[in-house]
């Protein structure tokens, strides 16, 4: 059976492997359930004994699964494989931050973030190989598209650094907000939301989960119509002029039809879209930038996460001073709204936003 008899949706290249073996670990549950039994002729419960033991259990080899027989097992070795991530180098940062790079089967590679604080632990997941989007500011967006992530490879990410952590200090919240972009990657992002909000995989809430886009406008209402997870915009600027100047996406689609999108975001009880701001010294950050912005949110139900700029040695951007981020900050703080500034984690193994970059893609070897 092909993944086109399946019918698995846009799916990636590198869904088998080099002996024709299926990557199981990128289905949803009843993608798994529809192979056993189309596929293997087998029970329709034996896949979800088998998705436990891959999620829950997280086994990396099918003979460990002591209730499954020997024949499925060795079937199951046969046709399919579990896909792991390897890890390549973990760089822990003296505020906690830890910085980890993951080979994949292809020889590139990308990095997740894990930043612990006292009432949460939080995942920074990647879902691309590069980006296409170029935002300028960002180190990432100047590898281009090198491709997307398959779904184990993104659920990996989280699965993988959880087994390591102890048990009472486990990802609590995770945000797509690594490398690349989210949406972009619309297909395998949805299958590795199934598979981290299912109760028999990783049980995450759809409450504890973001995903921030640089602002793809049609896939925006897609993820909308599909997951209910929260929604963070990268914005960064104030007017349509300034935001093409720094993310070329804007071309395409344009910041008032981005903000559309985001007011018409269906929102849960209590749940807000957050607005990224990166501050760049003389270019966003002035009083008239925050009075525009806060026109341009008005009747959205948003918070706003100021992030004054990591500088980086080939950017000319400069991050702002303290005291211009605070009065941006009071400006909507004293209206009413919500807005919070991100303290820098991680800045001294380049985990900071923005800093992803082109040494963890494997580009050139
Ligand atoms: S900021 Fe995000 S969307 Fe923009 S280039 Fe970087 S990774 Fe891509």
């Amino acid at each position: 059976m092909t993944q086109d008899d399946l019918g698995l949706k846009n799916r990636h290249k590198l869904m088998y492997d080099a002996e024709g073996r299926l990557d199981l670990k990128s289905l949803t549950r009843e993608e798994l359930e529809r192979w056993f039994v189309e596929g293997l002729g087998e029970k329709r419960f034996r896949a979800l004994q088998v998705y436990k033991w891959i999620w829950q259990r997280g086994i990396s080899d099918f003979a460990e699964m002591t209730n499954v027989s020997k024949d499925l097992r060795a079937l199951l070795a046969e046709r399919a494989y579990l896909c792991t991530l390897s890890e390549r180098l973990v760089q822990r940062s003296s505020d906690g931050t830890a910085k980890y790079l993951w080979g994949l089967e292809d020889g590139y590679a990308v990095e997740s973030v894990l930043i612990p604080e006292e009432d949460r632990i939080t995942l920074c997941v990647s879902s691309q190989v590069g980006c296409a989007m170029g935002c300028r500011f960002c180190l990432t967006g100047d590898m281009g598209l090198v491709r997307h992530l398959k779904p184990s490879e993104i659920v990996n990410q989280v699965a993988q650094i959880n087994a390591e952590l102890p048990e009472d200090r486990r990802i609590t919240n995770l945000v797509f907000m690594g490398m690349g972009e989210p949406l972009h990657n619309l297909e395998h992002l949805d299958t590795s939301l199934q598979i981290l909000l299912d109760d028999d995989a990783l049980n995450f809430s759809h409450r504890k989960i973001t995903v921030s886009t640089s602002g793809l406008v049609p896939q925006i209402g897609k993820l909308a119509e599909r997951t209910p997870v929260n929604l963070a915009i990268s914005l960064n600027a104030s007017t349509e002029a300034q935001r093409r100047e720094i993310m070329p996406i804007t071309e395409r689609y344009s910041m008032a039809s981005v903000i559309e999108a985001a007011r018409n975001y269906p929102l849960g009880s209590g749940k807000r879209i957050t607005f990224e701001y990166v501050m760049f010294k003389d270019f966003n950050d002035s009083l008239e930038d925050a009075a525009r912005l806060y026109r341009l949110l008005r009747g959205i139900k948003a918070k706003v996460n100021l992030i004054p700029y990591n500088e980086n040695p080939s950017r000319d951007y400069r991050k702002p001073d303290a005291q211009t981020v605070k009065a941006f900050q009071n400006y909507f703080v004293s209206r009413g709204l919500n807005c919070s500034v991100r303290s820098t984690r991680g800045d001294d193994i380049s985990a900071a936003c923005g800093q992803l970059g082109r040494e963890a893609s494997g580009v050139g070897g």
